[in-house]
């Protein structure tokens, strides 16, 4: 029975769906409310992904017209990513844009990689080339990557936002959830077999969980559907290299899942 709608609502809802669209949102959640015995988010967290057919279903029932994301149409990765990166534009969605930052860093790599990595935010030399992980951490990264018996052009490598914040502080909550969406949507594209987050705040903010590093690693977690693992990010493997060992295991654990031969050298 198709469902009708007060018009005063419907316009509200219009709105409210244009409103998310230019903020790249294109899909839409359900939180499910959570019974008294929860004893905490193990993983995965509570959201819970509405069915997508049934949400755009209940609004199209009520004679409301959801847009599809502008990529959806498209089946090549590459001009996928492209309209992306065009529906970002001079992006002044956050802060960040009269902050300093000379570019957006939208992410680099196979389109179609099988592994995809993570981390938090551009730094100043991925400000200046508008690359991620070009500077230090990246050279660490590189070596990372290489130590899988892998190239950095074999995998994809994006950050949670996309531009630098000044003087690299932490990115804040609310610019992680105005960002974030276009590195969902880069991953819906992309369709990575594993994601590996570098850090915490990629992994808290991928995985809506408020954990310290030693309780996110060594574990497979279901992001959307995609296997996604936690290690330690380059940055802090710079100031403290004993870590690179954990860091190894880490990896180690991707390589298996991506079936990828086990060379005996780890991180240097
Ligand atoms: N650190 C990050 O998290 N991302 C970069 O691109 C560079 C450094």
């Amino acid at each position: 029975m198709p469902r009708t709608l007060d018009p005063q609502l419907k316009r509200a809802l219009a709105e409210r769906i244009r409103f998310y669209n230019e903020l790249g949102i294109y899909d839409f959640y359900r939180q499910e409310p959570r019974s008294s015995d929860d004893s905490g988010p193990t993983q995965p967290e509570m959201r819970e992904e509405m069915p997508r057919k049934s949400a755009v279903a209940v609004l199209e029932e009520a004679g409301m017209f959801v847009p599809a994301k502008p990529e959806a149409s498209v089946s090549d990765p590459i001009e996928a990513l492209r309209m992306i990166r065009e529906d970002i534009g001079d992006c002044t969605r956050c802060r960040l844009h009269k902050q300093g930052r000379k570019q957006i860093v939208f992410g680099v790599g196979n389109p179609n990689a099988d592994l995809m990595f993570i981390g938090e935010a551009p730094g100043a030399d991925e400000d200046e080339q508008g690359e991620p992980f070009v500077g230090r951490a990246g050279q660490l990264l590189n070596n990372m990557i290489k130590a899988m018996g892998l190239r950095r052009e074999d995998v994809y490598i994006a950050n949670i936002i996309k531009c630098r914040p000044p003087g690299n502080r932490t990115p804040e909550r609310d610019e992680c959830d105005t960002c974030s969406p276009f590195l969902m949507r880069q991953i819906e594209v992309i369709k990575p077999k594993a994601i590996v987050a570098l850090g915490a705040v990629a992994a808290k903010t991928l995985l809506a969980i408020n954990a310290p590093m030693s309780e996110f690693r060594g574990r497979w977690y279901d992001f959307r559907g995609t296997k996604l693992a936690v290690t330690y990010h380059p940055a802090f493997l710079l100031r403290d290299p004993r870590q690179k060992k954990e860091t190894w295991k880490d990896l180690q654990m991707v390589m298996r899942e991506l079936g990828l031969p086990m060379p005996s050298k780890g991180v240097e």
